[in-house]
């Protein structure tokens, strides 16, 4: 039966980045208490939390004080250790529960959990050997895609096989850890579906989210996506499916490659707000964050409408490269909205705040975005 978190209540929140952040903002504008957990101090959602727990996942006393002093638990980021996420479960409801964190916290469960259910992916292989490897590297024909099997994200952790030549490399570069070999697709584009499922099983969805990657970090996401109607309906149903067959509860991403000829494979799934759903955030009724929270406390789902098309540019720490950013020459255009994640160090490649425009259509968002963005330091 749902039970329903109230505002006032405390959510308690695994992972301290952004994502945790807007959901922070969101869950404090609807009058809900939010308590961060994680190993850092001052960070994007501690800066927004009521509370910042600073342990490890690891601590496992520490996991049971914080779960008995919140209403109900969720995550921001999905490599929480199982234990962390059990220890937590013992006193409060986490959602999504922890055996979709422990499916989708790693790309060889995952896939063996899509392919399972008959979803769409891309050939793969489990590796473990270099004898696998060879194996696998003649199957899947070159070029092919290393990754390793755990903690994975942005291209970390992954190499590219051009040839049989960059195969002993490619395993010893997996430093003993397991891996999966996939085909490499030679997409057309890539693209995703952000939804959110509540604890009775209502469905909504954000539409098919197109997004273009530099250096395997998404850089410009844009919705409506420009696809077929029958690959959006295709998209969205493949994601209901997977929502439904995982029994989630709250905001799911399924990123998916379209190939050439119209095929869709699922690449990845986060079990929690991903960067192509930050669009969602102003130009929709509900963004993707309140969905979560709603999701998690038991509360009607939101209108996933948008007002207007939409788009996202990220801003990494290049974009400090020569000095502070030019906010103000960001802002001219009246159409755009700066986020930033209060992080003090602009690292190369960091994800530090984001650019959303919206526009008659999404690639004039897109551009209008991208454009800003260029404004921002014009001589780096
Ligand atoms: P991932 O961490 O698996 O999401 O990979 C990051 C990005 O690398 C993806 O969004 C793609 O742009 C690229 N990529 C990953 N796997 C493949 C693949 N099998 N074929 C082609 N490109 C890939």
């Amino acid at each position: 039966m749902t039970k329903t978190i109230l505002p006032n209540s405390t959510i308690g929140v695994f992972g301290s980045g952004q994502l945790g952040r807007m959901f922070a903002i969101e869950a404090r504008k609807m009058g809900y208490r939010v308590h961060t957990f994680s190993p850092e101090s001052d960070t994007p959602t501690g800066q927004v939390a009521d509370i910042e727990t600073v342990a490890a996942y690891g601590d496992l006393y520490e996991v049971r004080t914080f779960a008995q002093s919140v209403d109900v638990v969720t995550f921001e980021f999905e490599n929480v250790p199982s234990e962390c996420v059990q220890a937590a479960a013992e006193f409060v409801d986490v959602f999504p529960k922890g055996e979709i964190l422990h499916t989708t916290q790693n790309r060889l469960r995952e896939k063996t959990f899509l392919s399972t259910g008959g979803f769409p992916v891309t050939p793969f292989r489990h590796i473990k050997t270099l004898e696998d490897l060879k194996i696998g590297v003649a199957e899947l024909v070159t070029p092919c895609v290393l990754k390793t099997a755990g903690f994975g994200y942005d291209g970390k952790g992954q190499s590219k096989i051009k040839t049989a030549e960059d195969i002993e490399a490619a395993f010893a570069a997996l430093n003993g850890n397991d891996a999966v070999l996939e085909a490499f697709v030679d997409f057309e584009k890539e693209v995703s579906v952000v939804c959110a499922r509540d604890q009775d099983g209502n469905f909504a969805h954000y539409g098919v989210i197109e997004n273009e990657h530099a250096n395997h970090i998404l850089d410009v996401s844009f919705a409506p996506a420009n696809v077929s109607e029958s690959t959006h309906k295709h998209a969205i149903e493949i994601t209901q499916s997977i929502a439904e067959t995982l029994d989630y509860v709250g905001t799911l991403c399924v990123e998916f490659f379209l190939t050439r000829d119209g095929q869709l494979l699922v690449n990845e799934l986060a079990p929690r707000p991903h960067n192509s759903g930050h669009l969602t955030f102003g130009p929709c009724v509900t963004s993707q964050f309140e969905q979560q929270l709603r999701a998690v406390c038991g509360l009607p789902l939101g209108s996933t409408e948008y007002y207007r098309p939409a788009a996202m540019a990220n801003l990494l720490g290049d974009v400090w490269a020569n000095g502070e950013p030019n906010w103000a020459a960001a802002l001219t255009d009246t159409n755009v909205k700066l986020h930033l994640y209060g992080k003090m160090e602009p690292r190369k490649g960091r994800k530090m705040g984001h650019l959303t425009a919206v526009g008659e259509t999404a690639s004039e968002a897109a551009k209008i975005v991208r454009a800003a963005r260029e404004r921002l330091n014009p001589a780096a």
